[in-house]
């Protein structure tokens, strides 16, 4: 099978197979693995912040980051669009009793910053106390401008707001704004960033933040249920991941434009080229047929998601190759 549904499904690489094998582990519940504890002093220094947390997925961290920002009774402004807002089961008001408000993104995807102020409730005992803004970078694979965090940073100053970062795919933003990851996450009290997507590994994410943050946010983990043992396992890929990852990027980011420009040649597809900036491409059917283009693609192989719009998503098991055949079978579909 050619997968082409999200960076999600990479399979472990044989150097972090091995290094799983051969992990030094200890029981992390009591801070006793060395390979946890070495992955989140690596994450804090490689991405700028005092203290991180090893979690089981992207939505725990989300949820601890909210839940360790946020008390019951309080709300976070977030996109409409937003994963911890739309993705998530709901979890940070139904674990946290902490309420979402969520703002339409703008087609860039940022929030505008006067619709964020304009949704801050006024101290008075009818309302929720606003306390966060959650952003996401990259979002729907498009990228926040560097210029932009930095005025939704001092908003977040001006409001006595926190800022968390859902940055699940944040070295794919790093890549694409030519920066160092820490010119996007120095102007975060708290990032999440998913271990398992374009980064190759097989489980984990990272939750980053102030020492006293992550203090909170480990309580939190082991209320969910989230405090695993001998997670070293898990963390010798995550570290391969990490190291690593984010020097391939680019190469995702490559494809994707090349799938793009050739779907581009395709009339019974809509896609505008400028719209893939990452790895994840968007294209619509002008004929409505998503369904039966996936199971004609499904059939011969290769597996999409067929949304409206349809979307393919680029990543370390797909190559030039996979990608020509991909396009060779869109064709064949539109010309029977
Ligand atoms: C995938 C994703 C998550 C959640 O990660 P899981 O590990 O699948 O729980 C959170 N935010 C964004 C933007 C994502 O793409």
């Amino acid at each position: 099978m050619i997968d082409f549904r999200s960076d999600t499904v990479t399979r472990p690489t044989q150097e972090m197979r091995e290094a799983m094998a051969s992990a030094d582990v200890g029981d992390d519940v009591y801070g006793d693995d060395p390979t946890v504890n070495s992955l989140q002093a690596y994450a804090a220094e490689r991405l700028g912040f005092e203290s991180a947390l090893f979690t089981a997925t992207g939505t725990q961290a989300n949820l601890l980051a909210i839940m360790s920002h946020c008390g019951r009774g309080d709300e976070y402004l977030c996109g409409q669009s937003a994963h911890n807002y739309r993705y998530e089961g709901g979890g940070a008001a139904v674990l946290g009793s902490v309420q979402p408000q969520p703002i339409e993104n703008q087609p860039d995807g940022s929030i505008d910053l006067e619709k964020a102020s304009a949704s801050i409730k006024a101290d008075d005992f009818h309302f929720a106390i606003t306390r966060l803004l959650s952003l996401e970078n990259t979002i729907g694979g498009k990228v926040l401008s560097l210029d932009y965090q930095r005025q939704a940073c001092a908003f977040c100053d001006d409001h006595e707001l926190l800022l968390h970062l859902d940055g699940a795919r944040v070295f794919n933003a790093a890549v694409k704004s030519n920066c160092d990851v820490t010119e996007i996450t120095k102007h975060y009290d708290s990032v999440s960033v998913c271990l398992s997507k374009g980064l190759g590994a097989p489980v984990g994410s990272l939750l980053l933040g102030s020492e006293a943050f992550i203090e909170r946010a480990t309580r939190l983990r082991k209320m969910v249920g989230g405090g695993m043992r001998q997670a070293g396992i898990l963390a010798a890929a995550g570290r391969i991941a990490l190291e690593q990852g984010p020097l391939r990027l680019v190469e995702d980011h490559e494809n994707a434009e090349y799938l793009t420009a050739g779907l581009a040649g395709i009339p019974e597809l809509d896609i505008n080229p400028a719209s893939t900036q990452t790895n994840i491409v968007y294209a619509r059917c002008r004929s409505g047929k998503a369904s039966q283009l996936r199971d004609y693609l499904a059939n011969q192989g290769i597996l999409i998601t067929a949304g409206d719009p349809v979307r393919f998503v680029t990543h370390l098991d797909v190559n030039r190759d996979d990608i020509d055949q991909l396009l060779g079978a869109v064709r064949r579909f539109y010309q029977s």
